[in-house]
């Protein structure tokens, strides 16, 4: 292929990535977020609301925007919270400690989002050692892919924290080849019976059933979290029959392509649901009442 058709295949594709990103997040700024969340209230679910931060961003600027989001979501009824990025706010203790306070004063809990391998023993001793100590609630991400999930689910029980669990994006460094949805269901069956709560966070259809039934079968509190722009329909009329309530992660901030379709080089079969989400439109009229959360 000459070196100018790859250009322009190269920068067609750089464009369709671009359209496809804006619908994985409800827009820039914290107004997009409150009327997507507005809507999806409404209709019957919870939400998460989630600051995903951009290049520039100082940490006061990311504590700000967290701070805006527990303010705002303490307007809405329902079973809400805030989901924040540790290493963004750069473990800054004082910035936290505010949001905290915040956090605990509104109702609205704080959760850990799981980031690269690298970072998740420090986000756990500081769950330990700052937030545990001063909150109600606290919530931390165990993604399936990583070998010490099963000991850090453990550790979530112990302390009474509600987990989500994810396949996860970043790959263990230990265990590059492990089987994401092994993975997902051992952590589950080790919170089985002993989570306080447990967010099953897939669109993964039969992997989200069947570690919502185990759960459920253990008698532990358990819902489905979905990621707001992702296809919901048949994940929301799966969680109907278990009758398990749903809840939508909805971020703001800058738009990142969701992990998927981030691998396009190496799964050229991505390109095809890339042109289709480039064009998506109206991703919220498609989103039904829902009737059990
Ligand atoms: C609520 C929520 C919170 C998350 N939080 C984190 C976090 O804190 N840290 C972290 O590392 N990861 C997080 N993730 C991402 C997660 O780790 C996985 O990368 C992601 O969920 C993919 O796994 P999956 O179980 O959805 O299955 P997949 O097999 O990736 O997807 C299941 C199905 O969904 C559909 N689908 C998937 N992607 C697309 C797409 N882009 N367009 C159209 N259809 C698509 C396809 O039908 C696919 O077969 C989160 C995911 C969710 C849903």
């Amino acid at each position: 292929m000459g070196n100018g058709v790859k250009k322009l295949l190269s920068s067609g594709v750089s464009q369709l990535v671009r359209m496809a990103t804006r619908n994985y997040i409800a827009g820039p700024e914290i107004e997009d977020a409150q009327r997507v969340c507005a809507v999806l209230v409404d209709r019957g679910y919870w939400v998460t609301q989630g600051y995903w931060d951009g290049a520039n961003d100082t940490p006061q600027i990311i504590q700000r925007n967290c701070a805006a989001s527990i303010e705002k979501l303490g307007r809405f009824p329902g079973n809400n919270y805030v989901s924040v990025k540790l290493p963004a706010l750069d473990y800054d203790e004082n910035l936290f400690g505010t949001l905290l306070d915040q956090s605990d004063r509104q109702g609205i809990p704080l959760h850990f989002d799981s980031l690269a391998p690298g970072h998740a023993s420090n986000i756990f001793s500081f769950i330990r050692r700052i937030a545990l100590p001063s909150t109600r609630e606290i919530g931390c991400t165990l993604p399936g892919r990583w070998l010490r999930s099963i000991n850090d689910a453990d550790m979530a029980a112990e302390i009474g924290a509600k987990v989500r669990v994810i396949k996860g994006q970043w790959d263990d460094p230990e265990a590059p080849h492990r089987d994401p949805q092994a993975g997902f269901l051992q952590v589950i069956d080790r919170l089985a019976g002993r989570a306080s709560c447990v967010r099953v966070a897939s669109h993964d259809v039969s992997l989200a059933r069947e570690a919502l039934t185990r759960l459920r079968n253990a008698g532990t509190c358990c819902e489905l979290e979905l990621l707001y722009g992702l296809p919901a329909a048949p994940l929301i009329s799966m969680a109907e029959d278990l009758q398990v309530p749903v809840r939508f992660y909805v971020a703001f901030g800058t738009a990142y392509l969701p992990y998927a379709l981030s691998n396009l080089r190496t799964n050229p079969k991505m390109l095809m649901p890339l042109v289709k989400e480039a064009f998506k439109r109206n991703y919220l009229s498609s989103i039904p009442i829902h009737s059990s959360s």
